[in-house]
């Protein structure tokens, strides 16, 4: 059987994981931003001259929808101040200037007992920082609160179909184990009996040893996968390893499912197993800019700048930094801003790998039909986004785009089209919001004339 899902591209997949992984040295200083998730953003818990450890929660807000932060090194707050954030704009950042020394601050690793207990799982998922490191940053503990009693099979994500990636690879292979074991308490923390793991063949040696060292008695079935892009996507995966279809605007949780990428697991196993707060991760450095590629484990709150550097400097001008992957991800503004949780890759690419021309023009080929692994048709809606009507956009289903590149790889005439959809998008929400605010703000009205 053949898992996958309809549409996709074969995009050059550019991967690198014969290059191992390298340690990224710290910086001198490292800026912790206090939004490294989706919900609302932490308060700092540290003021300029305290003394923090390795670890250390040094951001939090109370609310459900948030996740702590915690310092990536030992050393002295030095400033407490808006800095520039990887996805643009000043962020409330914490930085600290590095005594290195590491000197941690570990929480207790959890009992037997409590490694088979959901509620002590989440308690720590949380207190720990953990969100979706396959780029989503939503608060796990939140999403899989959200699915119990609603969700009966778990999917695991290692597609890492992103061009360039390559840290959830090298997760499996360097820590096969360690990454099982953390599948296995999403498993308990989600209540389920089984944890689908679903990989593309293009890491069979990954599938193998995973397979070597059995898997069931985890609660884990490793699920072997088409390589095409994007499998990485939640909806693709519920397709590929259940058959089941997530509906226009819905959630994978409607069809009875959870996905949790690979690397979110390991965090999962280190917060449970040995006490640590999410700190660092494997990223991928690319990108013609860059002499070769890097595998770097890397703390967050690295600036790019330092990146860089350590990553031997740029053997051409860079043009633009991606961050992520070059189908799905987004420009970063600044050299100076820092990897967060969330980064999985920062390509720097040159004039040569921008795919930008002035004035495209579309040839009605109908090859961005073909390709979208969401049934849309963008050749219709970016027509609409260009003569600015977006309730025709609404009806083409733009909402359901999750800009995953494919029509965009596909054009010939090299449209922009994921970027009009990515555009369109946000003008929606923020026209959703506002009539929002104002049909409260009129039945605020009405009730105090009452
Ligand atoms: S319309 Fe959206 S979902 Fe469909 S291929 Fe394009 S970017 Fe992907
Ligand atoms: S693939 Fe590009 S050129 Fe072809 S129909 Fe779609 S937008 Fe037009």
């Amino acid at each position: 059987m053949s898992h996958t899902f309809k549409g996709g591209v074969h995009p050059n997949y550019m991967k690198a994981p014969e290059v191992p992984v390298t340690v990224i040295a710290p910086p001198s200083q490292v800026v912790i931003p206090m939004i490294q998730h989706i919900g609302a953003p932490c308060q700092p818990l540290v003021k300029v001259g305290d003394y923090v450890k390795m670890y250390q929660k040094i951001g939090e807000n109370p609310v459900p929808v948030s996740a702590p932060v915690h310092s990536s090194v030992s050393g002295k707050v030095i400033a407490v101040e808006p800095r520039p954030h990887p996805l643009g704009d000043m962020i409330m950042s914490v930085v600290i200037e590095n005594d290195f020394q590491d000197t941690p601050e570990l929480m207790p690793p959890l009992t037997e007992e409590q490694l088979k207990d959901p509620e002590a799982i989440l308690e720590r998922i949380r207190e720990a920082g953990v969100v979706g490191m396959g780029g989503a940053m939503f608060p796990t503990a939140v999403k899989i609160r959200g699915g119990i009693g609603k969700v009966d099979k778990l999917i695991i994500n290692g597609a890492e179909c992103e061009p360039y990636l390559n840290g959830d690879h090298l997760t499996m292979l360097n820590f096969p184990t360690q990454l099982l074991k953390g599948i296995e308490l999403v498993r308990i923390a989600n209540c389920v009996e089984k944890a689908y793991y679903g990989i593309e063949v293009n890491k069979q040696d990954a599938i193998n040893l995973l397979n070597s060292l059995n898997p069931a008695q985890y609660g884990i079935e490793i699920v072997p996968e088409e390589v095409k892009y994007p499998q990485g996507g939640e909806k693709m995966q519920v397709k590929a390893v259940t058959g089941r279809e997530v509906k226009p605007g819905g959630l994978p949780s409607g069809v009875g499912c959870n996905v949790v990428s690979t690397r979110t697991c390991y965090a999962i196993y280190q917060a449970c197993y040995e006490g640590k707060s999410v700190i660092e991760r494997i990223v991928t450095y690319g990108g013609s800019a860059l002499k070769g590629p890097v595998n770097g484990l890397t703390r967050v709150g690295t600036p790019f700048k330092h990146i860089a550097e350590q990553c031997g400097g740029f053997v051409k001008t860079p043009r633009k930094i991606v961050l992520g992957g070059p189908m799905m991800g987004i420009c970063a503004t600044s050299f100076d801003a820092p990897t967060v949780k969330g980064t999985a890759g920062v390509l720097f690419f040159t004039e040569e790998e921008d795919r930008h021309v002035e004035n495209p023009t579309c040839i009605r080929c109908g090859k961005c039909i073909t390709v979208c692994p969401m049934n849309l048709e963008p050749v219709f809606m970016y027509m609409y986004y260009s003569k600015g009507d977006y309730e025709n956009m609404e009806k083409y289903h733009v909402m359901d785009c999750f800009e995953c590149g494919s029509c965009s790889f596909n054009c010939p005439a090299r449209m922009p089209l994921t970027h009009a959809f990515k555009t369109a998008k946000i003008m929606f929400q923020v026209k959703m919001a506002k009539e929002k605010a104002k049909a409260e703000a009129e039945a605020a009205a009405k009730e105090a004339k009452k």
